[in-house]
């Protein structure tokens, strides 16, 4: 309850001490430009320094019972939102969100450790009939070992305790490489669960400017029995490939292109919610922002008006500013993919209904857009678009928006609005996706299995599929009965 964003370390934590060096990397405010921190730039050498703490670590900490463990992450999960304020300010001052997004992912991340904390006590084996009168069968669930994560910017707090919670409810050890862009919400996090009594060595982080590097020593170390990835699809192959030597088992949460599909017969009023839920939440930076809004040819012209009326009231500005609802962009590589799919698109035949440019509120921010016209030719159908930018394309049949929305690598989220429960049914079935919303913008939670299909990844976060990513089954027959 006391602390502020400035309470929180800006030292890396490795076996359960702080530490420091003399190289060192900025930690830069999205909205001013202005450097707010310095970190230390590790090197592959820490990487390997952290693997000899988390498996030093490792047998105690997987030796105590998942009610002890579930007691300390339960500490850990109170700590986090007793200083949830404080948390809140640093994400937004690193990240950029606006803060009543920062309060939203600080509960969030929260929840991950509290639902944890319980689904830890529920890695139940299995009593298997036996198949001879001699011999009995059982299995047990055990912790993986040690883990390593490697973790995006736009969810500087819930993409890892998205990780960390499983893990150390399974009895597993860690060590987080969170982004370049924001490490200060992983340190806070880790000093907060220091204070909650997690031991030396069961959760570390290793900031670094050289994510290469450290990531080859995380993946080549054979004591590293997991990795767990949140971020690119083109980051996410090169990691499946250098795991390969070690024959890890992995958690790849990668790209997406959602589809979000406008059927005739929707309540145009939710769908508009739900499009601007889904598009504009954290400047369209999330991997389960709409990509490709498809609506459907009679409500076209009408869907893309409202949408544009709605995206229009949007507050933009520095997410620490009373009121606004749509913060800059993380750098200014960001900015310049959003123009380039912007150009590409007009120059295609593209119209701008609304947006498209930079807003005049700093370097990094764009306006929200509404681009209307779009075609398959277009990059931005086919490209995570990850800025503030709705896409619309247009169909006929229902077959065509299928057809439109499965045609990609990716199949993490998708929406579909209609009020007829067999189309919506039908629909759901037939996108290729992990997860569906239907009449819906945002349904992600502690509770639900979040992952992806195709090239959008491997493995499904939170839920009970969470924690079983993070445990081994061992069958033990016992003979001579
Ligand atoms: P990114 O460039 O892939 O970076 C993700 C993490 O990987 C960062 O910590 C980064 O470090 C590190 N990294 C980069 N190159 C590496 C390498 N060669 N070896 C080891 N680590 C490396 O992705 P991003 O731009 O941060 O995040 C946006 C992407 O994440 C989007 O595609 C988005 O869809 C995806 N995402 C997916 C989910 C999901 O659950 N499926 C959730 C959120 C985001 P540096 O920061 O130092 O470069």
């Amino acid at each position: 309850m006391d602390m502020t964003p400035d309470d929180f370390p800006t030292s890396a934590y490795i076996g359960g001490t702080w530490v420091t060096s003399k190289d060192q990397f900025a930690v830069i405010n999205p909205a001013t430009g202005l450097d707010i921190a310095r970190v230390p730039n590790l090197t592959p050498a820490d990487a390997r320094r952290a693997i000899d703490a988390a498996s030093a670590a490792l047998p105690e900490w997987s030796a105590k019972t998942a009610k002890e463990r579930a007691a300390v992450l339960r500490r850990w999960y109170e700590l986090i939102l007793a200083e949830s304020e404080a948390l809140a300010q640093l994400m937004t001052s690193e990240q950029g969100k606006p803060l009543a997004e920062s309060r939203g992912e600080v509960a969030y991340g929260a929840s991950f450790v509290e639902w944890f904390a319980e689904e830890g006590k529920r890695a139940y084996g299995r009593t298997i009939p036996t198949t001879a009168a001699t011999k009995r069968y059982i299995t047990i669930k055990q912790p993986i070992g040690v883990v390593a994560a490697i973790t995006p910017w736009n969810f500087p707090i819930a993409m890892i305790t998205r990780k960390v919670a499983p893990a150390l409810a399974a009895g597993c050890t860690i060590i987080v490489k969170p982004a370049e862009d924001t490490p200060l919400c992983a340190l806070a996090l880790a000093k907060l669960a220091e204070k909650a009594g997690v031991p030396a060595g069961v959760f570390n982080v290793v900031t670094t400017q050289d994510a290469r590097g450290v990531g080859e020593v995380l993946c080549a170390d054979g004591r590293v029995r997991k990795l767990t990835f949140t971020g690119s699809t083109e980051v996410g192959k090169i990691l499946y490939r250098q795991c390969a030597d070690t024959v890890k088992k992995l958690t790849l949460e990668l790209g997406g292109n959602a589809p979000l599909i406008i059927f005739d017969d929707a309540d145009l009023d939710q769908a508009v919610a739900g499009a601007m839920a889904s598009k504009y939440r954290n400047a369209g930076q999330t991997c389960v922002c709409a990509n490709r809004i498809i609506v459907q040819a009679g409500i076209y012209d009408h869907f893309a008006t409202a949408l544009a009326v709605a995206a229009e009231k949007l507050v933009v500005g520095p997410g620490a500013t009373a009121g606004v609802n749509l913060g800059p962009l993380i750098n200014a590589d960001a900015v310049a993919k959003v123009e380039s799919l912007m150009a590409d698109a007009v120059a295609k035949g593209g119209t701008v209904k609304t947006g498209g440019a930079k807003d005049a509120a700093g370097s990094l921010f764009y306006k929200p857009t509404v681009l209307t016209g779009v075609t398959t030719d277009m990059d931005i159908v086919s490209q995570e678009i990850f800025g503030p930018v709705a896409a619309l394309i247009k169909f006929e049949t229902d077959e065509e928006a299928i057809a439109l929305a499965n045609n990609t690598p990716f199949g993490l989220a998708a929406y579909l609005f209609s009020q007829n429960i067999h189309r919506a049914w039908k629909a759901a079935e037939k996108l290729e996706a992990g997860m569906v919303g239907v009449n819906e913008g945002i349904f992600s939670n502690e509770v639900v299995p979040f992952g992806g299909v195709k090239e959008s990844g491997l493995g499904r976060e939170g839920a009970a599929e969470g924690l079983e990513e993070y445990l081994e089954t061992k069958f033990i027959c016992l003979g001579g009965m």
